[in-house]
């Protein structure tokens, strides 16, 4: 196969701190051989783990684009044992324009395993298979609901087969210290850059903190203090793991996500008026929402009501929905001890 179409301008196997970033043709009206830039920074101290923490997958999830931007702006090389890369806002431009998607159109979350000749989302998520996530033992990638949805805010992961590595990922996950967790399934596409590195052996820890177009403080600190421990719980920073039974917090409610019956969908198109926040538990038949019909004035809304018996996980942010948006999330409370 063709060599990465993604070149970086820092070696990412060099000691000590480096800052720089990745590069890659960038087809422009205004000139000729251009490149779109995303910045990386690296710090690696001696023999341990490599990991590999991005984020701005999707550019309108900026909790862990700003947690990630602090990691590289405090991390001292002595604090470090192994390998840090950091990639803080992969998708640069949708990120300034406070999309989901790339202005392509392209979702970078569905461009894996990417390709050297294909569209540049695709460039990019070549180099992350075949030059960052060889390299890695952890890889971290924090989303959240970006301005579409509030999720509850949590660490999440997929329940791969592997037992070893779902015992790590699990762990991993219950290191960010959040008050739930989520376990998810891929009901829409393929593609994900978690799979990918899945698929490769990786510990892969991921995120759904917040979202609905607003980071709260206490969002941006839960970002911050569940990337710092995650990274000492894999031993790559130094300093003490906090558990949250050290901070006199019960345990957190895992919230198992994989029954798809889970997702709901609108099938009309309506106002969506959500009457419960994430974190409410419901019987099956409770109502959770209500969609209106703003054109057809005098018509009853129609009641979303829970499918299953559990807790509300995620619910739209955004009023306005199209027939086939997802208004809301549940997930059944699940054991830790029932995934090992
Ligand atoms: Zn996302």
């Amino acid at each position: 196969m063709k060599p990465p179409a993604v070149s970086a301008t820092i070696d990412l196997t060099a000691p000590g701190k480096q800052v720089g970033r990745l590069q890659f043709p960038r087809i422009s009206n205004t000139g000729g051989w251009a490149y779109s830039f995303v910045p990386v920074a690296t710090v690696a101290n001696g023999e341990g783990p490599t990991v590999l923490v991005t984020g701005g997958n999707h550019g309108d999830e900026y909790e862990g684009q700003i947690a990630a931007q602090r990691l590289v702006h405090e991390l001292r090389t002595e604090q470090v044992t192994g390998r840090v890369i950091v990639i803080p806002v992969i998708s640069a431009t949708a990120s300034q324009a406070n999309t989901r998607l790339w202005p392509s159109g392209a979702n970078f979350n569905r461009s894996f395993p990417g390709s050297p000749d294909g569209p540049p989302n695709e460039q990019l998520a070549d180099f992350f298979t075949r030059v960052l996530f060889p390299a890695a033992d952890v890889v971290i990638d924090i989303h959240s609901g970006g301005r579409t949805g509030w999720f509850i805010p949590c660490s999440h992961m997929h329940v791969v087969e592997n037992a070893a590595q779902r015992k790590a990922m699990l762990e991993g996950m219950l290191a960010w210290g959040s008050d739930y967790h989520f376990l998810y399934i891929d009901i829409n596409g393929t593609g994900l850059l978690p799979v990918e590195a899945e698929d490769q052996g990786k510990i892969v820890i991921t995120t759904e903190l917040g979202g609905g177009g607003r980071v709260p403080a206490f969002v941006h600190e839960l970002a911050w203090s569940g990337l710092t421990n995650v990274l000492r719980h894999v031993g790559v920073l130094e300093g003490e793991v906090q558990t949250r039974a050290g901070r006199g917090l019960s345990d957190a409610v895992i919230i198992d996500g994989r029954d798809p019956a889970n997702y709901v969908i609108t099938e009309e198109a309506g106002m969506f008026e959500g009457l419960l926040e994430p974190g409410a538990a419901v019987r099956a038949g409770d109502p959770v929402g209500r969609l209106w019909f703003p054109a057809q004035l005098g018509r009853d809304p129609e009641v979303l009501r829970a499918p299953l018996d559990g807790i509300v996980a995620c619910v739209r942010a955004i009023p306005i929905a199209e027939p086939g948006d997802n208004v809301f999330v549940l997930g059944q409370p699940i054991e830790a001890d029932a995934l090992l």
